[in-house]
């Protein structure tokens, strides 16, 4: 498996540097033969290539198996015309990555505000409020005057059925409870198509139930009681804001990993972002990006038919697990390590 490296901005060398440790442990100990593409994106590239991502590298990561992307200043990138790209939606929408799968449990060892949970959020990730992407060209925020600004988001049925499939295939393979988290009452074609899309979906998976909640009133279930979720689907903005949340309490958003995932490639990306106000301290953890990478060879598994893939996968995440209930983890979760013996504390684990 062939898969591309960018360690993006801010704590995204740290935390990369620390997840092509544990793959390149993975690796030896599954004999998956991972071969590691190291490039650049997000600040390094904008100095070195004038943009933040460029074609030759889209080039590379189409001819891979999977893309590792670190966390990215997307903030400070403002205009494309200088380059300023969102590396994120550069690769979402140009390999139509259009499911984010974030997935959010707590861990033995972890102190949480709530009681025990084990839940996905699955996220769309190609359209919605998301002005950058939902649009051919140009993007959908427009200044009609200088105190006039009207933001558009768009929902297709395409983008909703298939998302809401994404989201029963999981819920099969998990308790077959499906929540779909809306704004219906409010938004009423937009978060209505999605709705019955969703339903339309459903009637291919009688298995699973389905329930549905208001996003509003969803952050206060979630918070209460999020033991009652499992997977849950929502459009592009909600299920951004909601997996911030579901990350925040399992312990950390430090422990929220993801998977981009399109019908022919995948990229792994911690939800976080690039955290600027504790980079280069030795202090960021590493387990959301570890994480990610998990998902990526899971998903490759799962494409591939090599069970070594998944077997790899199910002993990165119980090396996360266990470096978290002995404490040898970081401090946001509890342990006294930084980030690079974090991830000696994992590879020790694999080997
Ligand atoms: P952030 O997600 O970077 O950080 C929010 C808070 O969580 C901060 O207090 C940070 O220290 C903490 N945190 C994040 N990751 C952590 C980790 N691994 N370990 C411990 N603590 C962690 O959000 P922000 O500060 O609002 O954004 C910083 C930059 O990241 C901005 O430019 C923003 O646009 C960008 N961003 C990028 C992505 C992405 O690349 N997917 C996602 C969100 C934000």
């Amino acid at each position: 498996m062939k898969i591309v490296v960018l360690p993006g901005d801010g704590i995204g060398p740290e935390t990369m540097a620390v997840t092509v440790d544990v793959l390149q442990a993975a690796s030896k100990r599954f004999n998956l033969g991972l071969e590691l593409l190291h490039d650049i994106a997000g600040h390094a590239s904008l100095q070195q290539h004038g943009a933040t991502v460029t074609p030759a590298l889209l080039e590379k990561v189409k001819n891979a198996d999977g893309l590792m992307l670190g966390p990215m200043a997307t903030y400070d990138f403002k205009d494309e015309a200088k380059g300023e790209i969102n590396p994120s939606k550069f690769f979402r929408k140009s390999l139509d990555l259009f499911a984010n799968i974030r997935p959010a449990r707590t861990y033995p060892g972890v102190k949480t505000i709530t009681s025990a949970f084990d839940l996905v959020v699955v996220r769309e990730n190609t359209e919605g409020f998301y002005a950058d992407r939902n649009v051919e060209s140009g993007n959908s925020e427009i200044l009609v005057t200088p105190d006039v600004a009207i933001s558009l988001r768009r929902i297709t049925r395409e983008c909703c059925e298939r998302i809401a499939r994404s989201a029963f295939e999981l819920a099969m393979q998990r308790k077959r409870h499906l929540t779909l988290v809306h704004k219906h009452n409010v938004l009423k074609v937009t978060d209505g198509m999605f709705l019955d899309a969703c339903h339309r979906v459903a009637q291919d998976f009688p298995e699973v139930t389905v329930d549905d909640f208001i996003v509003d009133a969803m952050m206060a279930h979630v918070v209460r009681a999020p033991a009652r979720f499992d997977v849950i689907v929502t459009t592009n903005m909600f299920g951004d804001i909601l997996s911030d949340l579901t990350a925040e309490l399992s312990g950390s958003l430090g422990l929220g990993g993801s998977l981009n995932a399109g019908l022919n490639n995948a990229m792994g990306q911690a939800a976080h972002g690039s955290a600027p106000d504790i980079a280069g301290q030795d202090i960021a953890n590493p387990f959301s990006l570890v994480l990610s990478a998990s998902m990526l060879l899971s998903w490759h598994a799962q494409r591939s038919g090599n069970a070594a893939y998944l077997q790899a996968a199910q002993a990165i995440d119980q090396a996360v697990e266990e470096c978290i209930a002995k404490g040898e983890c970081t401090r946001d979760v509890g342990g006294k390590l930084g980030t690079h013996a974090t991830g000696q504390a994992v590879v020790k684990r694999l080997g």
